[in-house]
């Protein structure tokens, strides 16, 4: 889909990649991801900044693994300054199906949170690694965030697809992408306000803004959808012809994570 992205990981048949912009960002979100100044303290912000994304990756993938059971293929896992994105193939019909596989994510990073912040930052304590310890606290928190940052109640991200799947069997699959995506528009206008808000937060603005324009998407396809499966006002004459080729697009199943997270 985007261009300038490399391939780093192969893992289950999924391309793992990362986009030329991370890398470019990364010793941004390395440095406010440190306490401290100094050549040292920006080494442990790079190393909480490739742990972020390690994280973003392996909450991709605890989706990518349940969508590939329910039958739904995995293309590729992006990852972007932004957050992660990995592309379906198909997205699933059941709404069961897409409760479970939205869920996943946050699934995987709370058990990432339980492990890092709980298990292992005090097994560093212990050896009396400082700075080891406050690194894996850190990527613990991050987790937390990630998890209920995308379990908020908005499209496309997972709370989103979470509250599609509880309203479509009630509402019928339009109305509930409707109610869905109209929430994360208003979500994400939220986030653009608070990113503007004193201090300044760009990062937060450029994700309001993908938010954004990423729930009208996924609506105007699901829209897209409902109508190709409608007949056609007039199955005969030149009208005929008129109707959409293909009723299936290429969804995204978008996970954004915020990486400005800072350490006060
Ligand atoms: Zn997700």
């Amino acid at each position: 889909m985007l261009g300038g992205s490399f391939q780093i990981a192969r893992i289950r048949g999924i391309p793992i990649r990362v986009h030329v912009t991370l890398v470019v960002f990364l010793p941004v979100i390395a440095m406010q991801l440190t306490a401290a100044d100094g050549w040292v303290a920006l080494g442990w912000g790079l190393l909480a900044a490739v742990g972020l994304f390690l994280s973003v990756a392996l909450h991709e993938l605890g989706h990518s693994v349940i969508s590939q059971a329910k039958g739904c293929p995995v293309r590729d896992i992006l990852l972007l300054p932004i957050g992660g994105i990995a592309q379906m193939t198909r997205l699933p019909d059941r709404p069961r199906d897409e409760f479970q596989i939205a869920l996943a994510g946050p699934l995987v990073s709370a058990a990432l949170y339980l492990i890092g912040f709980w298990g292992l930052a005090p097994w560093a304590q212990a050896g009396g690694q400082k700075s080891l310890e406050e690194l894996l606290a850190l990527l613990g928190v991050i987790n937390l965030q990630l998890a209920l940052f995308n379990l908020l109640p908005s499209f496309p991200m997972d709370g989103g697809r979470i509250l599609r799947a509880w309203l479509t069997p009630k509402l019928g699959r339009l109305l509930a992408t409707r109610i869905a995506a109209s929430l994360g528009k208003f979500m994400a206008v939220l986030f653009g306000l608070a990113g503007l808000w004193p201090p300044m937060n760009l990062m937060l603005v450029v994700i309001a803004v993908f938010l954004y324009s990423a729930a009208g998407a996924e609506y105007r396809m699901v829209a897209m959808q409902e109508r190709a499966q409608q007949p056609p006002p007039f199955p005969f004459g030149p009208w005929a012809a008129s109707r959409p080729e293909t009723t299936r697009m290429d969804p995204d199943d978008v996970t954004v994570s915020p990486p400005p997270y800072r350490r006060d």
